[in-house]
């Protein structure tokens, strides 16, 4: 049995201090384990050596999360990691199927699912994207596989091309292009012969299929299970043939997946789905979430270390609320505001989000409080001294002056800061007494 990332990690974190953040030490502990974890998910050694390295760049410096373990922490750094390089821009359930008849070319090695994939995906086109689709079998070595391909579209009700013996793969594919065209079908499938190995007279074989009929998509099926072969033959398959995707099958056996990981870092093609069983329906789209959980051997841990952080902010957010409601909203608390609405896509927005203050936003905008203003508006607190930002009772005419000066602007935009300032501290103040400020603050945060 694998031993559970997390469980790794907090034998490793339970010998070491807690520190308001992860230090350049700590992160490198807990990454000698994360790279033991990758290697036993199959994850190829080279490949979980340089995602480690930027992993740990990434990690040291960042702060502590309050009530999650520094090892969750890191777990989760290390999920995220994951699936940004399992995520590519394309969606890997969309395939290029326009144009009818769409010819779709599956390649890969004898026994890793191929033909049973190609059923798989044939049915999944006919029934979740309406298309009429063909297949053919283009095994001319081994009459029983082009069988296997009849039957399956038998179970299936897709129609397959009628077999003619003695007939080589190019003219095979050739009659499915013509078949295809003629009898009004979406997409062809074609399905190619396997071999054990890769060899010269396979690869020259589909060249010269690929070369025929111009497939809109060629997609490799890999075992999932063959972790590093797997990716030697995408590599192959790719230099040859040149491939649009892959599909790693048998995913619902007890392997941790990492094959994925090397897959996507060594070829940079996008993995498309991945097959979970046997059966005709067993062919889902490849999620990057659910298999980086896989490789780390938890998803718990991660919605945790979300969980925590939204706790966090929730109880920032009380804190300022229970002051707000004293009537404490300071320079401070006013400069918070304006960041957060900057982040949040400014003050028209943030308004339209409070309660009864639609109106106000409309006005807002009317009067040009644009980013540029709440930029100023920030830079105007910067400049005044802690003192002041806490009391600005304290601004009479000279500081004022000092203040504008440094931000570079004029008293009376300072002027109309602090009156904004006071009329936000009444209402704050207001709606704390009629409970409308939390109702107001959930929206925020
Ligand atoms: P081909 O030689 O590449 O065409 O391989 P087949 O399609 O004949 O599949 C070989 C065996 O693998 C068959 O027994 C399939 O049922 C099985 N198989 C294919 N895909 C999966 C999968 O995703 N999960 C599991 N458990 N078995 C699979």
């Amino acid at each position: 049995m694998f031993e559970n990332l997390s469980e790794r990690l907090s034998g490793v974190f339970d010998r070491l201090t807690r520190q308001g953040a992860l230090s350049e030490e700590d992160v490198k502990t807990a990454l000698r384990e994360v790279r033991v974890a990758l290697l036993e998910a199959d994850v190829s050694l080279p490949v979980a050596r340089d995602f480690v390295a930027a992993v740990q760049a990434k990690a040291t410096g960042q702060a502590v999360t309050k009530s999650v373990t520094p090892g969750q922490q890191v777990v989760k750094i290390v999920h995220d990691a994951l699936v940004d390089t399992l995520t590519g821009s394309e969606d890997p359930g969309a395939l290029k199927i326009d144009n009818p008849p769409a010819p779709i070319l599956m390649v890969g090695l004898q026994g890793s699912g191929k033909t049973t994939t190609t059923g798989k995906l044939a049915k999944r086109l006919k029934e979740r994207d309406g298309k009429r689709v063909l297949m053919a079998s283009l095994d001319i070595y081994r009459p029983a596989a082009m069988q296997q391909l009849q039957i399956l579209g038998q179970q299936i009700g897709v129609d397959t091309l009628p077999i003619v013996p003695g007939e080589n793969a190019v003219q095979i594919a050739k009659r499915a292009r013509t078949q295809a065209s003629l009898g009004g079908y979406d997409v062809y499938l074609l399905d190619t012969a396997g071999r054990l190995q890769i060899d010269q007279t396979l690869m020259q074989e589909v060249e010269d299929v690929r070369d025929a009929v111009k497939p809109r998509e060629t997609l490799l099926v890999v075992d999932g299970l063959t972790g590093q072969v797997a990716v030697e033959v995408a590599e192959e398959f790719d230099a040859k043939v040149g491939i649009s995707g892959v599909i790693l099958t048998r995913m619902d056996g007890d392997g941790r997946g990492g094959a994925a990981l090397s897959m996507r870092a060594v070829t940079g093609k996008p993995i498309r789905f991945v097959g979970l069983g046997e059966k005709m329906d067993a062919l889902e789209t490849f999620e990057p979430e659910r298999i980086a959980g896989r490789i780390l051997g938890m998803g718990d841990i991660v919605a945790l270390v979300e969980k925590a952080q939204e706790t966090i902010e929730a109880e920032q957010a009380e804190r300022m609320m229970r002051r707000f409601q004293k009537g404490q909203f300071n320079m401070n608390d006013l400069r918070t505001q304006l960041e957060q609405m900057l982040k949040m896509g400014g003050m028209e927005s943030i308004m339209g989000m409070m309660p009864g203050m639609g109106k106000m936003a409309a006005q807002v905008k009317e009067a040009g409080f644009d980013d540029r203003i709440l930029k100023q508006q920030i830079a105007l607190i910067q400049s005044m001294t802690k003192k002041e930002r806490a009391n600005p009772a304290l601004l009479q005419a000279s500081r004022k002056k000092r203040i504008a000066a440094g931000a570079g602007m004029d008293v009376s935009e300072l002027n109309k800061l602090l009156k904004m300032h006071r009329q936000m501290a009444d209402m704050m103040k207001k709606m704390g007494k009629g409970g409308m400020l939390k109702q107001a603050m959930k929206g925020m945060f």
